[in-house]
């Protein structure tokens, strides 16, 4: 008999736990279920068995478990498979997958709470330093939680802390566990079966012949029964009986009817399909055809198709061919590139099997999705949706999709698990024996090896749908044109023409400006100082909108100054330019027409971001500022001309991917441009406009960006020749964050030699008043990537052994991007 449970619990720590179950519980436990846990001193977690047995774990007496929380299992044998393969590649815990896997709402959250005792007697002279700053902040707020006295008093071991204090009587530690998941139930009325038979029925009517209220309610349960097999709401009949609940209620009570309730799926559109069938192209069947072949030797498939060439047709079809099979279909993109109108576009196709899995839904729609995709064994479902819906738990997955497959945003930067969506997801494919097909305008380097090395299948689409032609790209050399004074703000006379153009044609047009980081920076002209953020060392970045300074690392913001901070004259200017201030030049150029602007400031909240594209789509917006938000997915009829204003600065970032991103974010951007059947036209704004990249994305050769980037990879040993790990230390203390770097960077060396990198500083190296330090390690292709893993764990078990470190985190980036 099985006497012990491992468990998974939440958290960051490297194992599971072992509990014991009595005989009962034993009967009843399988993997997959939730149990709820004591742990630790006072907490109760929840966690997942990860496996049933009788191994007694010896080293430490195994408690009890505390509740089971499921009838059937939650997470399935494939997931936690799934969730260990993660936890080993991306050096993390599986309570850390567990934690980003699951709905926040599936894990019951007891998170100690600690509470000044009331009318407690407080000396502060007979507190010590630490216990003296908890009281203080629990004086100002009335509780903290563990994690955030672990903040205050910026160390990992608080509880002695709080233990004295407890002994002291001064503080209270109060548990609160509560199911935070609520489905929303939905009442149904049915006959009941004392009633069902024809002649039960009339004798029904008969005894309710003086009830005239009753016999109402009764016949228009009847006449919906006729219409409709669909089981019927208590609410509809009410309406259509015109009566009152407590005439319901008698009725119930007489046990003539029965009440039962069913979860709404919330998530369900009723959408129809206003499309049934695809007719390929010849250029579309014959890539169809090589995808099909090379699914038949390979899992992986790439498919380089040009923008608006019709890839997102071919992924329809093929997952159609999987749910013909009764299996799932997974199609995932980058969170931006998840529109309202690609989601449409596939309820036209395939109509309420659709579901969505989108970060910004609430937890309640996320919880839904999840349990429709786990009980999908009579019906099975496409899932669109950006990284996380990996973790969603499937039963018969077919394929993976993996659209836009460069885009960085599929890897997770923080916090673990740091996992990359599109490899993560061609794992999961073979663990069900699924097919993966990456898609791109612009694939990656490192998919487009593997496809050049016979690894990944390849079918190619070098046109677009319908003899669309390619945009004319034109590139626009600013430093001459400062020179013959042929710029007005940062538009050249050609930039303004074509816009003047496109605008009188009734056209609108997209100007890119990239990322909000390069917005504008206060500087005086007499001293030559501007505003810093006091947390970080970053400048602050002046926001005309809101009139204010702001910090895009930590969000601290002041108001706009007038006059230097330093030596109080009042020359102050602004330099550097992002959105706002195009969109601030752009209004003054053009006072007659609609400017909208597109980025992370005016696109925050669920709905932000629909608002502007709707906007535009419905033609309210002539000209759209925006940042790289721009380039996905989107298709936008009327649009003829797009400007990249710059694009130097996409080409001077200081990083080894900073060329390739370049290439493929000015292609993508282009591919905005003329998407019917006139030609489009990009103007791209450039210092440098002989540099090879322009060079490549204004001939639209991804082969010669392809062949050059690899050279360079080769010789500097990036991916995909080596792989890369990356370490962070950070901490408070500027000199433990560097004493610490030194300290593993030195036990690195003397195993990796030269292929450590570093420590060295982050451009940004410190924010929110911590430190940063990083250091890099390149494995080459012949070297154990386990092997390699496993040494580094050795070395930062032996560093988080040393006491003088212990304020110092360290975060593991396997694959950075
Ligand atoms: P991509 O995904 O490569 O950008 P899309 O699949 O969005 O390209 O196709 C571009 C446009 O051409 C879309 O409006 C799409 O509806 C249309 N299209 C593509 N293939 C077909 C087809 N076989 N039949 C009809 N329309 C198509
Ligand atoms: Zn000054
Ligand atoms: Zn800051």
């Amino acid at each position: 008999m099985p006497n012990f449970v491992d468990v998974i619990l939440p958290l960051p720590l490297d194992n599971r736990f072992t509990y014991s179950i009595s005989n009962e519980e034993a009967f009843f436990l399988q993997e997959g279920i939730r149990v709820a846990v004591p742990f630790g001193k006072s907490k109760i977690y929840t966690g997942i068995i990860a496996e049933v047995h009788d191994r007694d774990p010896k080293v430490y007496e195994a408690k009890p478990i505390s509740q089971i929380l499921d009838e059937q299992p939650l997470s399935t044998q494939q997931q936690l498979k799934f969730w260990s393969w993660i936890a080993s590649y991306y050096m993390c815990t599986e309570g850390e997958v567990m934690r980003a896997a699951l709905p926040g709402a599936f894990i019951l959250e007891s998170e100690s709470i600690v509470q000044l005792k009331k009318d407690a007697i407080i000396d502060d002279s007979e507190l010590k330093d630490d216990e003296f700053l908890v009281v203080e902040a629990l004086q100002n707020q009335s509780s903290l939680k563990i994690k955030e006295v672990e903040a205050l008093l910026d160390k990992k071991t608080v509880l002695p802390v709080l233990n004295r204090l407890m002994a002291k009587d001064i503080v209270v530690l109060s548990q609160e566990i509560y199911e935070q998941y609520k489905p929303k139930r939905v009442r149904y009325i049915k006959l009941h079966e004392n009633h069902e038979s024809e002649d039960a029925m009339h004798a029904l009517l008969d005894e309710l012949s003086r009830a005239h209220k009753q016999r109402e309610v009764v016949l228009s349960y009847f006449s919906l029964k006729a219409k409709s097999t669909k089981p019927i709401k208590a609410k509809e009949l009410l309406k259509i009986s015109g009566t009152t609940s407590s005439v319901l209620k008698s009725l119930l009570k007489k046990n003539i009817f029965q009440e039962y309730y069913i979860n709404e799926d919330r998530v369900g559109f009723g959408g129809e399909i206003t499309r049934n069938h695809i007719q390929f192209n010849e250029f579309q069947e014959k890539a169809f055809g090589q995808i099909k072949a090379s699914f038949e030797e390979k899992t992986v498939c790439l498919l380089h198709g040009v923008t608006s060439s019709g890839k997102t047709e071919i992924y329809f079809k093929l997952i159609e061919e999987v749910l013909n099979k009764g299996q799932q279909a997974l199609y995932l993109l980058p969170e931006i590139a998840l529109t309202t109108q690609l989601i449409n576009r596939l309820q036209a196709y395939f109509g309420d099997k659709v579901l969505v899995y989108h970060s910004k839904y609430s937890m309640n729609e996320r919880v839904e999705v999840y349990q429709n995709v786990l009980n999908a064994t009579d019906d099975a479902k496409v899932v669109i949706g950006a990284r996380s819906a990996i973790f969603l738990p499937f039963q018969k997955l077919g394929i993976i999709v993996v659209d836009e497959e460069h885009e960085a945003t599929f890897k997770q930067y923080d916090p673990a698990p740091r996992y990359h969506a599109r490899d993560a997801a061609i794992v999961l494919a073979n663990q069900f024996k699924a097919k993966t097909l990456l898609g791109s305008a612009t694939p990656s380097l490192e998919s487009y090896f593997n496809a050049e090395h016979d690894k990944y299948g390849f079918a190619e689409l070098s046109r677009r749908f319908g003899n669309v032609m390619m945009p004319e790209i034109e590139i626009v050399d600013i430093k001459e044109k400062h020179r013959k004074k042929r710029m007005t703000g940062h538009f050249s006379d050609r930039l303004l023409k074509e816009i003047e153009a496109s605008l009188a044609e009734g056209e609108q047009v997209i100007l890119f400006q990239n990322r909000r980081g390069f917005s504008p920076i206060l500087e005086c002209n007499t001293c030559g100082h501007s505003p810093q953020c006091p947390n970080c060392d970053v400048s602050l970045t002046y926001h005309s909108h809101t009139n204010q300074l702001r910090c895009h690392y930590c969000g601290y913001h002041i108001a706009m100054q007038q006059r230097c901070m330093a030596c109080h004259s009042d020359d102050v200017s602004t330099k550097g330019f992002g959105t706002e201030q195009i969109e601030t030049e752009l209004k003054a150029l053009f006072p007659d027409h609609k400017i909208g602007r597109m980025d992370q400031d005016s696109t925050s909240g669920k709905y932000g971001y629909e608002k502007i594209i709707t906007a535009f789509e419905d033609l309210e917006i002539d000209i759209l500022v925006g940042t790289q938000m721009l380039t996905k997915g989107l298709d936008f009829r009327n649009v003829n001309l797009v400007g990249v204003m710059n694009a130097d600065n996409l080409l001077n970032f200081p990083d080894f991917r900073a060329h390739e991103r370049s290439f493929q974010l000015m292609l993508q951007v282009s591919g905005r441009a003329g998407r019917t059947k006139k030609r489009g036209k990009v103007l791209i704004q450039s210092y440098n406009p002989h540099h090879q990249i322009i060079q490549q994305v204004s001939t639209n050769d991804y082969t010669s960006m392809y062949k050059e980037q690899l050279q360079e990879r080769y010789n500097y040993k990036y991916p995909p020749y080596y792989r890369l790990v990356r370490l962070s230390l950070k901490s408070r203390d500027f000199s433990k964050t560097n004493d610490a770097a030194d300290w593993i960077a030195k036990a690195m060396q003397n195993v990796f030699k030269q292929h450590v990198l570093g420590p060295e500083f982050p451009p940004v190296a410190r924010i929110r008043n911590e430190y940063y330090k990083n250091i890099m390690l390149k494995i080459p292709q012949n070297q154990s990537l386990g092997k390699t893993k496993a040494v580094l764990n050795k070395i930062l078990v032996s560093f988080n052994s040393i006491g003088a470190y212990r304020s110092v985190r360290v975060i593991v980036n396997v694959d950075p991007v």
